[in-house]
């Protein structure tokens, strides 16, 4: 564990977490997101990023500084901190995209390194080559090499206080980044980025992105801080939080104010298509779409229409980020990314890309937390109902068992009953009060909750082979039903009245 990152609360892989950036002298609180500042272009003022909006942290490109002349200077002179007047923690990154889109750049990781020590940056990166996704495995591994290199170069170098990004590169293929991830653990350097994810991200392949993100931490483990390169969107946050992500940054806000598009949880609008706001930012709460249609460039003195869009942009990212908070403090930030699923076909992918590693999930979600919600069929596939269906197996039975979705019948020959509660299966009532059986599930059940149910009955039957089970069911579907074990009664309670 890096002592710089402290973990405090879990759910799923979700964390809330404190950074500590000694070189500004501050402790950044995780998920973080950070606003891009294009130095030569200040959209929103660093400062107001800091007062009207919460930034803690934010980041800029010493790449676009250092081969600039009117700025870098001034940036030497004054350091970062003075030059953005921006009191928080400042990230910055080196070029490595300029590298990606070009192919060339006309800097090391050794000269890069030491430019960002000098104006002052809080967390450094070295030139690490961002390898597209579905590019070739050759070219994946040559590259990774080249990324290997940089690190061990920026690990190299004198960086003082400063802390030091490892990239994890890899493009789609899940070996390489887990073996990357492994060992960007094992340098010294602090703070690791997933990178290159900005084509998955721009094209919403949320699916490949949860995958890569899950196999950089199979290799990072579970203690280190993990930066999702170019992820901005609120519609992600929380999918990417519970995958196990800590810092995000966000140049979307300002990119496609520029285009006019209108950001929210759920997608991206355009300004063009808007009637109404549906939020209640300062921003929406004090124009409407036609006004900024026709507010255009601006009178000169007020803002542009393009300013507002970045700031309600802005605005409604960290609402989402507080959101996300919130929901791993109160246990059920799978229940957001549930309901961030419906928004959009490839946020369901996402999601169900995320319960495919659920075993994974399951080591760090809490034991207990806020009751779980069953809304969706996703959610029988959540960590919880796989925890349970493990600790069935080692319950021991009486011999003759009724498990039932209704109450104990007033007058039976069993042994002892217990409840069946879809998507989790049956439980003795002793752990009726526990999570998470005090979920709140809807009464007409869905088929897969049904399913779920009868694998827990197949798990407390084959682990109590001596046991005659019973179960008392409402009307499961034939699927359900084939999944319990031939020697398993069944009691249909609805024809029973
Ligand atoms: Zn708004």
């Amino acid at each position: 564990m890096r002592d710089h990152f402290e973990i405090r609360d879990h759910d799923a892989a979700g964390r809330i977490g404190r950074l500590e950036v000694p070189r500004a002298d501050v402790t950044v609180e995780t998920p973080a997101l950070l606003p891009v500042v294009n130095p030569n272009v200040l959209t929103i003022e660093p400062s107001r990023l800091e007062s009207e909006f919460g930034a803690e942290m934010l980041i800029t490109n010493s790449y676009i500084i250092r081969s600039t002349d009117r700025i870098r200077d001034r940036a030497v002179d004054e350091g970062l901190h003075d030059f953005l007047d921006f009191d928080g923690a400042i990230m910055t990154d080196s070029g490595s995209f300029q590298l990606a889109e070009y192919g060339d750049i006309d800097v090391t990781t050794e000269e890069i390194i030491e430019f960002q020590r000098r104006i002052g940056s809080d967390v450094a990166t070295p030139v690490d080559v961002p390898t597209p996704p579905d590019a070739d495995r050759e070219r994946a591994e040559r590259e990774l090499a080249t990324t290997k290199r940089a690190l061990a170069d920026a690990e190299a170098a004198e960086t003082g206080e400063m802390l030091v990004n490892a990239p994890v590169q890899g493009s789609t293929y899940a070996d390489l980044r887990e073996e990357a991830g492994r060992h960007a653990a094992g340098t010294g350097l602090d703070v690791f980025p997933v990178g290159a994810m900005v084509p998955l991200l721009n094209s919403y392949r949320y699916a490949e992105t949860v995958e890569a993100v899950r196999a950089a931490k199979r290799g990072l483990g579970p203690g280190a801080p993990v930066h999702l390169f170019g992820a901005g969107h609120p519609m992600m946050l929380a999918l990417a939080v519970a995958a196990g992500c800590d810092l995000f940054d966000s140049a979307a806000y300002a990119l496609m104010a520029r285009d006019g598009r209108y950001l929210t949880v759920s997608g991206t609008e355009h300004l063009e298509d808007l009637d109404y706001f549906p939020c209640s930012c300062p921003v929406c709460a004090e124009h409407t779409p036609a006004d900024l249609r026709e507010l255009g460039e601006g009178d000169g003195d007020g803002p542009s229409a393009e300013r507002l869009l970045a700031e309600h942009n802005l605005h409604v990212t960290f609402e989402e980020l507080r959101r996300v908070k919130e929901a791993i403090r109160s246990g059920n930030l799978l229940e957001l990314v549930d309901r961030r699923a419906r928004g959009h076909p490839a946020m369901l992918d996402g999601y169900r890309a995320l319960l495919d590693h659920a075993d994974e999930l399951e080591r760090t979600d809490p034991g207990s937390k806020d009751a779980f919600f069953h809304t969706s069929h996703e959610a029988t596939r959540r960590p919880e109902v796989g925890r349970h269906r493990d600790r069935l197996a080692r319950l021991t039975t009486p011999e003759a068992l009724l498990l039932t979705e209704s109450k104990a019948p007033s007058d039976h020959d069993y042994d002892a009953v217990w409840r069946v509660k879809p998507p989790f299966g049956p439980y003795p009532p002793a752990l009726s009060e526990t999570y998470p059986l005090t979920a709140e599930v809807p009464e007409r059940t869905d088929d897969a909750a049904q399913v779920a149910a009868a694998e827990g009955v197949a798990a407390l039957a084959s682990a109590n082979p001596e046991t005659d089970l019973t179960v008392g069911h409402d009307a499961w579907c034939d699927r359900a039903l084939d999944r319990l074990p031939d020697r398993v009664e069944t009691e249909n309670l609805r024809t029973l009245g």
